[in-house]
């Protein structure tokens, strides 16, 4: 089922999945670094049970990533993601992101909703089910959203950047051409690439691409060559 959650901005996301941070780092007890240990956020922090399991083959969907059931309190992520690091950490934290932001949703239309879709003979199908190819909706954009700025935290990813570009900002070469694909952009790979040796290891070169991008960070080298003159 896809959830209806209301229209949040991307800084409304960003607080909530700094809070989740915060609350994680006072748990804990230490200062956060990169890499951000997904796996102890789950199962130590959250406490969610976290399986991976052939979920194409449990929900027959081809192209199903992961899944979560909110009253079994159990994240599953398809095995196919097992060997591929980046992916496995970002679909995961995508399911900690449902979890964080629409889960409380999710109980609040239980309660008004008793009798519709929360039967006990319901409660094997999870409540989120997220998969590569289906169109974004507006609980996966966001959840998509929240799973970036969990992995890759504004102020860490500054912080790397500001060590090896003294402004802060790196000039990438045809970044305006191919606006819609960044992550096929070579320069822009080669600095998401630097700034992953940061700590960042549990991150693809592809999501790092767009978080720089989406922090505007990266500027087309010819547009600021021209703001010069
Ligand atoms: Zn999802």
């Amino acid at each position: 089922m896809s959830l209806k959650v209301p229209f949040w901005k991307k800084l409304e996301i960003e607080g909530m999945a700094l809070d989740l941070l915060h609350k994680y780092e006072s748990w804990k007890g230490v200062r956060l670094v990169p890499p951000i240990d997904i796996d102890d956020i789950v199962e130590g922090y959250l406490k969610i049970d976290l399986q991976l399991f052939d979920l194409k083959e449990l929900l027959s969907m081809p192209d199903v990533l992961g899944a979560t059931w909110f009253e079994d309190k159990v994240i599953r992520i398809d095995s196919s993601l097992e060997q591929k690091e980046g992916r496995l950490s970002f679909t995961m934290a995508h399911e900690i992101g449902h979890w964080w932001m629409h889960r409380p949703i999710y109980e609040m239309d239980k309660v008004t909703l008793p009798l519709f879709a929360y039967e006990e003979h319901m409660r094997p199908t999870p409540a989120v089910v997220c998969r590569s190819g289906k169109k974004k909706d507006p609980a996966e954009w966001q959840a998509d959203q929240f799973a970036a700025m969990l992995l890759m935290p504004s102020s860490m990813v500054r912080a790397s950047i500001s060590t090896i570009q003294e402004h802060g900002l790196f000039p990438i070469k045809d970044l305006e051409k191919n606006r819609l694909n960044v992550a096929e952009n070579y320069n822009l790979r080669t600095v998401a690439r630097q700034i992953i040796q940061f700590g960042f290891s549990n991150v693809s070169i592809e999501s790092m691409c767009y978080r720089l991008v989406d922090l505007d960070l990266v500027i087309d080298s010819k547009v600021q060559q021209g703001s010069l003159y």
